[in-house]
This record gives C-alpha cells, structure tokens and sequence, in this order.
C-alpha cells in the first residue's frame, strides 16, 4: 500500500492523459509520475529514508505535486506547512516533527529559520534562486526517472498535517497510507469523480481539502487537476470556460463571492458537480445558489484528523441545509458529556470513528488520547443526528475561529499578544461576518500607564503570525469577563456582541 500507487496507475493506463495544468504548462500521468520518480531518487540521493519527515512550504505549484508524490514514493513522510505562516511559526512545526529537509521557494526562505533546527539537513529551493541551497530543479535534472512507490503498512504514517491547537501550539495531525487511500475512495464514491473530470484545484494544497479530497482523489482516478496558485474570481471563472472544469470545489466564502459577482453567470455550463466544506453553508446561499444556477452544492464535513472527510450530502442521499450522513465505512454518532450516544434530535458532540480516523497528533500521546476514546474520535464540533441519519452542526465545544475555513484557536494568538509589553489581558473570539463567516476579534486590558493603538497590536501581530489570524477589530476594555475560576467567558463576549446596544 502506497498512495502514490495512484500515480504509478495513471502511468501504466493513461499514459499521455493530462493529470496536472498550471498556467501555460502541463503534465502527463506518465511525465508526472517520472517527475516524482526523480524526486525520489534525488532525496534518496540526500539520505532521505523510509520515514524521514520532509516539510513542503510551497504554494499551489506543480513542485509541490512532484515532491509530494516523489516523498510518498521512498516512503518518507510528507510534512505540509501553511504558506501563510511567519518563521516563529515554521520553526515550531520544523523542531516538532524534527524534519530533515524542507523543500520551499526562494520568496519563502525568509520565514525559514537559519538557526536552531538540529534536525534539519537540506533547504530546497522549487522556484527562484537557490543560492548556496540545493535546486529541486537541479536535482531532478540528475537523478533517474524510475522509481516504483514502495510498499508501506497501511498504518505507516504518510502526512503530517498541522493544526493550530486548543493549548496554543499546532499539533501535527499523522494521517497514515491506509487514512489517506481509504478516504480518497470513499469520497469517490459520494462524488462519482470519473477520468473524464476535470478539476479545479485553487485551495490550498497544504491542506487536507485540497490535498486529499482533491489532488489524491483526482489522481486516483486519473481526471485531469487544473492547478492554480490561489483563488482569484477572474481567473477562476475565465479557467471554468476555457478547461471546461467539470468538478468545483470550494468554502462558503468562495460561493458568496461568486454569487455576488454577475460575470460569473455565463460560464458555468461545464460544471455538473459543487462541493463546499470546511466552514459551516449558510442555507440561504445553497438555496439562492440551487435556484440560480439549477444545481445543487453539495456539503461535505470532516477535520484534518479524519483525512478529511467523515460525512457526505451526495446526490443519492441528500437533505439542504444538512451535512449529510457518514461516508462508506465511517461511523459517526452524538454523545452526550459522558460519551453516551443521545436520541435523535438531541444536541451531543459529534464523535467519529472508522478508517479515516488520523493515527495521532505527532509525538503528542496525551492530546491523542484527549480526542481519541476507545477509538472514537471526538470533533469538538457540536451537532444533532435526524431521525433519518442526517447530521447537523449546530455549535462547538472546542475554542475556534472559523475565518473562510481557515482555523484559528485562540489561544496561540492570545499567547503571542500576552508577548506585547503594554498588555495585560487578552481574550481572542469570534465574531459573525457575512462573508467570511467569522472574523478574529480582541479584547485587551492594558497595563497601568501604558497606551497603544489598535494599529500597534494588529502590526505586532503581523510581524509574528499569518494573516488570517490576525485580529481584524481591536477593543481596549477595562476587564474581560471571567468565571469563578478564572475561565474567560467567551460566549458572553459574544452574546455582548450580538446584543443590541442599549443606547
Ligand atoms: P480542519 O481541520 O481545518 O479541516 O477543520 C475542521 C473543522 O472545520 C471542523 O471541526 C468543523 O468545525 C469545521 N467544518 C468542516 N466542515 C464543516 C461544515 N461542512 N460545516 C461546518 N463546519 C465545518
């Protein structure tokens, strides 16, 4: 067992199909599958082995296609980082899973740390200069094209997938050979992907959507992925007529901003299928959308831990407004505080359990065990079961901003705040936002006689953390509201939110 098998396949039956287009270039299955073989040559070639961690930090390029794939092949393990995250942040991940070698671009080189990674062997570079570093390019050009994927255990980890955690510090998510291929078919079958579809794929690849639910599951039944570096409305649409993308899959940001834009109205014939996750589907859009265009988004739920899918809203079993029912050989169910499996209709933690489920956070045996209970996996999600087995997110349990599908725990921001000599006390939450779903809000109670402005606190912040986290309102408060025992009350910060004003 080896995901890259899918690849190797595509090769021996599709030979000169299109798997992969980015920009003005394209791959065949086979040119693809050499491309890998020479990646895996080459890290052979630099003591890469068997299960060795190599970290891609690479935008949505063929390079990271090619490394992803070449890693698989030796059977070393692919560790994504988020393109988005500054040095502090890559350092982290780089020491936690002790990769030895990170393949990433020149641009990106400024958020890899110099120093401090005992670990760390080789920097590839995969586009611009490499300086005094290693040229992926060079190295493919000198290494051998024949390279068959070698066997692994299906519970051999494959991919270390990092999510940023409840206790500040992101936990790398280990999904084995056996989560990955289990899930990529199972989501096949809920999808009906067929060779003859073309994808397109402009969600992050650093990403389990869009490296499992697209990339490996586009691969696996060799359709032909149109890549693109990162949504952009105009180029997603013009991309839409001109490949006849036939699968679309996005977050319910993407489908908003598409809604609102009118252009987007006369191009959508190729498509036959829409798929959105990650972030919860305001009903009204999936509906406005139905009536607009005559066909249905279809919604899909799961985490980074359940590689990523667990369940499925798909044309045979379907209900709007629904997150549908567990996909093949995936049990889910709602239990109450006490693990016990409440009634219909009841509110309850949504727990999953089957073959997608991750093999553990890496090195992390406790905070495994924190989410994985006789083998359930608990999401953190809360949700409620119909009588007819369709599953609904109602709430969660767990501290998480959900801005566009992008996670942001609270936590981690907070502790990078407390690092600001002016502040006192910091609660980071959510507030709703119609486009992107929730934004990162923060209180702060600031020292005696200091003061600085929101500006100062959103720079700051700039400076050490990506983008998305980054807190986009600023209130200076006197005091944040907490319980007896000193538990920030988030929910009320919320519920204060959303009351109207008394004024
Ligand atoms: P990630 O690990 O980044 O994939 O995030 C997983 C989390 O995304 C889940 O625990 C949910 O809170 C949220 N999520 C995923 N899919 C959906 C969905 N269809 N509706 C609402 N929330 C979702």
């Amino acid at each position: 067992m080896n995901i890259a098998h899918h690849v190797e396949r595509g090769h021996l039956l599709f030979s000169d199909k299109i798997a992969l287009i980015f920009e003005e270039k394209s791959f065949t299955y086979k040119q693809l599958d050499e491309l890998a073989g020479r990646v895996a040559n080459g890290l052979r070639g630099l003591g890469i082995n068997r299960g060795d961690r190599v970290a891609l930090f690479l935008p949505n390029i063929p390079e990271f296609v090619i490394s992803y794939l070449g890693i698989l092949k030796i059977g070393a393990v692919v560790v994504s980082v988020n393109v988005m995250l500054k040095s502090a942040e890559v350092s982290y991940i780089l020491n936690d899973c002790a990769a030895k070698a990170i393949i990433t671009t020149e641009s990106l080189t400024e958020n890899v740390p110099s120093s401090d990674l005992p670990e760390l062997q080789h920097i590839l570079i995969a586009e611009g200069e490499a300086n005094k570093r290693i040229s992926l390019a060079q190295l493919i050009e000198n290494a051998s094209p024949e390279a068959c994927a070698v066997e692994m255990d299906r519970h051999a980890p494959a991919s270390i997938v990092y999510t940023s955690g409840t206790t500040g510090f992101p936990k790398g998510a280990t999904l084995s050979h056996g989560n990955v291929i289990s899930n990529m078919y199972s989501h096949n079958r809920c999808c009906g992907m067929r060779q003859d579809d073309r994808l397109l794929l402009y969600l992050p690849l650093f990403h389990c959507f869009g490296q499992n639910a697209i990339l490996n599951a586009g691969l696996n039944v060799c359709a032909t992925i149109i890549l693109q570096r990162r949504f952009d409305l105009e180029q997603a649409v013009n991309t839409i007529a001109t490949h006849k993308v036939t699968m679309f899959f996005g977050v319910p940001t993407i489908f908003i901003k598409l809604l609102n834009t009118e252009t987007f109205g006369y191009n959508l014939e190729s498509v036959r299928y829409y798929f959105s996750a990650a972030a919860p589907m305001p009903i009204e859009v999936a509906q406005t959308w139905q009536d607009k265009y005559g066909k249905v988004i279809h919604e899909g739920y799961g985490l980074t831990e359940t590689s990523p899918c667990a369940c499925y809203n798909h044309d045979l079993k379907y209900k709007l407004g629904s997150i549908g029912a567990p996909i093949e050989n995936v049990e889910m169910k709602i239990v109450d505080a006490d693990g016990n499996q409440v009634l219909p209709g009841e509110l309850g933690e949504i727990v999953i359990r089957g073959p997608n489920v991750m093999l553990g956070y890496w090195n992390r045996p406790f905070e495994t065990q924190e989410v994985i209970k006789n083998g359930w996996f608990h999401t953190g999600d809360i949700g409620q079961m119909d009588e007819d087995g369709f599953f609904y997110i109602v709430d969660r349990l767990k501290d998480m901003v959900n801005v566009s599908g992008f996670k942001v725990y609270p936590t981690e921001v907070e502790n990078v705040i407390y690092q600001h000599p002016a502040v006192a006390e910091v609660a980071i939450y959510g507030l709703p936002d119609a486009l992107k779903g929730e934004i990162v809000k923060a209180n702060i109670v600031l020292k005696a006689g200091h003061a600085i402005t929101e500006e100062q606190i959103i720079e700051f912040c700039s400076e050490r953390m990506a983008a998305y986290k980054i807190p986009r309102v600023v209130k200076f408060v006197d005091s944040i509201p907490k319980n007896p025992t000193g538990k920030v009350l988030k929910r009320l910060l919320r519920e204060e939110e959303m009351s109207p004003s008394p004024l």
